[in-house]
């Protein structure tokens, strides 16, 4: 395997300020720092959260992801001039990520305004072990004339979610004249987070201490000569009442005996340890391209770079934040992005984290049954966004226009039903790629049947059939409709499934299966039309059409709400993103190719794509038709974060965007899908990937994949005969092999 690239920086741009913070970002799935400049600048949007740490800041607000105090800022002043990169002269500038261990380095050459010229190079990362564990370094070489150099730079919880503030400074201390450490904790007492720091720094060095207006700061003070290198490494440890063995009357002892520890390793040993860390994790994940378009390489590996970074691992108390740990977007909150667009890559790679993100949802059940009881139903009502409770954590309203003076009402809690659906989905394909028993036959089985209970409560008898009435289907620009087909579909598959693995594992009740037998024979199913395309919901086909082109043309930035009030949006057709044909991604085996082929046709025009989880499923009902068009849609789907717009990243990155870069790939291109149980793979390369490679864990075998136009190589370490499907025909596998094209067949593969 070949290393991941690196994400580069060639220029310092005040207006990518905010979209590199968050395209660089560093994270472990524990804890994430945006990629902020050592030095402040007014735009700058700084931001370090922990996975789970959220808090509401009054009765009014909801749960968000904690911005905490910060351990990145740095005011460096030369021979009395502060450095920024908005004064003087920019010499040379390079920033980069280096994707392969989550270094970022930043190396520059800054001529100050009196004419000094200063060689400064920082260096951070999170650690991959402990995941506690930040450390940074910073060099600085006058280059011309000696220096008096003053740095500043600690722990800084003047930092806010914008304004809100929601950590009380509990204590501030200096131990041994070299510890910082500040205690806080959230304004309800709930959470306890407890920051130490500690600056490696020369001999020689002076240094002093200040606790002040919730910063606590050392101020280092040296003295250098020209072309002479003053070296500090800063090395933070970052914990909360959420770790294991926290105690609460040792807490920040303890803390400060880990950084202790940590410290004698110094920055390249902690480094080396994560960078081991990180290699495990390419070999088991990295796909890998022979493209005539290298960008497409760098989308994968930027997208496998931050679906490590995002995902708390190390624990099933929480999930994926939907702008994972690198921004406030979204409150830190957790959608159906999770199963539907991220679940699947861990699922295929490693298969525990799967698991733990089904676990997080099995956690909460009692929050979703409430829910659902409160609404009026049975079973389980899972959030539309949750956090760390598992309760609702939906706005009630969304921004206020500033026109009228008032508030659209977020519908999403009350009428999004599909995120139910969803988690069985992912807890069926869970089962499917791991024959998992042990957790299929309790928290699997619990799981399917309390989202079948709530589906089988939520529909209306209508002339004697089943409907699923005021719903809001994926497309979020058609509210309140009935019959959304994704919804019924997916909640008809996620009844039939319950009912299946009840019997599987002997868990069935009459009364469930009598309910269940009827509700599947009666619900609605919308058919295609003469046409093949299958209706949106009851009303959409009456509704006019407009002209899309210039809202497409800027898609992502919602620009059609400029011009049309949502209700205005809402009866006309126009989606969102993908609806109808996110139902065809995740059953592709109910709807036959002239379905598929009808209904892109019809959508495709109709879909603005302004949300980021659209264009990759786009992308991969159009390879199946073999359509140039599917490559196009990929390719922009990877520009969703690193295209040229300066903001279209700033409050973090896209995860399920990312988690579809990696979807688009392997259910797209290499034709990937499991959710019936077997293995298949039905390979249609764009002409310009030469070669395909990745690696797949299915059923506990670690799979390597070579696909090329013509030619499928298999390699893994056999445990047993492996059935798998290539364009619909079936080989059993015994050891590393190659199943070539057939000439006469287009479709068809054999041994
Ligand atoms: C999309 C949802 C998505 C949410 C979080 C919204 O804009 O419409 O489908 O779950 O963003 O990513």
């Amino acid at each position: 395997m070949s290393h991941p690239g690196t994400l580069t920086e060639h220029g310092f741009d005040p207006h990518f300020l905010n979209k590199y913070a968050s395209l660089m970002a560093g994270g472990n799935g524990y804890l994430g720092i945006r990629a902020s400049h050592e030095e402040d600048y007014t735009e700058q949007v700084r931001g370090m959260y922990l996975a789970g740490i959220y808090h509401r800041a009054t009765a009014d607000d909801i749960n968000e992801l904690i911005n905490l105090p910060d351990i990145i800022g740095m005011r460096i002043e030369l021979n009395g001039e502060i450095f920024s990169l908005l004064a003087g002269t920019i010499v040379e500038y390079r920033r980069e990520l280096k994707m392969k261990n989550g270094e970022l380095l930043r190396d520059l050459v800054w001529q100050s305004p009196l004419g000094g010229r200063y060689h400064i190079i920082s260096r951070r990362q999170m650690a991959a072990s402990p995941l506690q564990l930040v450390i940074s370094q910073l060099e600085i070489t006058p280059l011309d004339i000696p220096c008096h150099l003053q740095i500043m730079t600690g722990i800084d919880a003047t930092q806010t979610n914008f304004g809100r503030q929601h950590l009380n400074e509990t204590e501030v201390r200096v131990f041994e004249q070299q510890y910082l450490q500040g205690s806080y904790r959230t304004t309800d007492n709930q959470q306890e987070v407890v920051i130490t720091s500690y600056c490696q720094l020369p001999d020689n060095v002076r240094s002093s201490f200040s606790a002040k207006n919730r910063r606590l700061m050392q101020h280092i003070d040296v003295s250098l000569e020209s072309h002479h290198t003053f070296q500090m490494s800063k090395i933070s440890w970052v914990a909360s009442s959420l770790d294991n063995g926290y105690s609460a009357e040792t807490f920040a002892t303890d803390c400060l005996n880990h950084l202790k520890q940590q410290v004698q390793h110094g920055y390249s040993t902690i480094t080396a340890r994560s960078e081991q860390c990180w290699q495990t994790y390419w070999q088991k994940a990295r796909v890998e391209l022979d493209s005539d378009q290298p960008q497409d390489q760098q989308a994968l590996d930027f997208a496998l770079y931050h679906l490590a970074g995002m995902t708390p691992a190390h624990s099933e108390l929480c999930s994926i934040a939907a702008k994972g740990l690198t921004g406030e977007g979204y409150k830190g909150h957790v959608f159906w992005d999770t199963e539907i667009f991220l679940l699947p890559f861990h699922l295929l790679t490693q298969p525990k984290i799967a698991r733990q993100l089904l676990r997080y949802r099995y956690l909460h059940l009692q929050q979703a049954e409430e829910k659902a009881h409160r609404n009026g139903y049975r079973g389980a009502l899972f959030p539309w966004e949750s956090a760390f409770s598992g309760e609702e954590e939906t706005p009630e309203f969304a921004a206020i226009n500033i026109r009228t003076g008032l508030r659209q009402r977020v519908a999403s809690a009350i009428a999004e039903h599909h995120i139910v659906a969803d988690i069985a989905y992912a807890t069926v394909g869970y089962y499917q790629a791991t024959h998992d028993h042990d957790f299929m036959r309790q928290e699997g089985v619990t799981l399917l049947q309390k989202t079948a209970e709530f589906w089988l409560s939520r529909a209306t008898e209508v002339n004697g059939r089943w409907e699923i009435l005021n719903v809001i289907g994926p497309d979020e620009y058609t509210e309140h409709i009935n019959n959304n087909a994704y919804t019924n579909y997916m909640a008809h598959y996620n009844v039939q499934q319950a009912l299946a693995f009840m019997q599987q594992y002997g868990k069935i009740d009459t009364a469930f299966e009598i309910q269940a037998n009827d509700f599947l024979h009666r619900l609605y199913l919308p058919e295609p039309d003469d046409h093949h395309v299958i209706p949106q919901d009851d009303s959409f086909f009456s509704k006019p059409t407009i002209d899309l082109s210039r809202y497409k043309a800027h898609q992502g930035s919602q620009s059609i709400l400029l011009d049309y009030s949502r209700a205005e949006v809402n009866e006309m057709q126009i989606l969102k993103q993908a609806d109808v044909i996110m139902l065809l991604h995740l059953l592709p085996e109910l709807f036959d190719a002239q379905i598929k082929a009808a209904n892109f046709a019809y959508y495709e025009p109709r879909t603005i794509h302004d949300s980021s989880l659209s264009k990759a499923i786009h992308a991969i009902i159009a390879s199946q038709q073999q359509s140039e068009l599917a490559y196009q849609l990929y390719q922009q789907a990877c520009l969703i974060d690193l295209g040229p717009d300066p903001h279209s990243s700033d409050e973090g990155i896209h995860a399920a965007s990312l988690g579809a870069i990696w979807l688009g790939a392997l259910f797209g291109f290499a034709g990937l899908h499991y959710q019936q149980g077997e293995l298949h793979l039905n390979p249609r390369l764009p002409i310009q990937w030469q070669q395909l490679r990745f690696p797949l864990n299915w059923r506990g075998q670690q799979l390597f994949f070579t696909l090329t136009q013509n030619q499928i190589q298999i390699d893994g370490v056999w445990s047993e005969p492996l059935t798998i499907y290539i364009a619909g025909q079936a080989h059993t596998i015994t050891q590393p092999s190659t199943i070539n094209r057939n000439e006469n067949n287009e479709n068809c593969y054999c041994a």
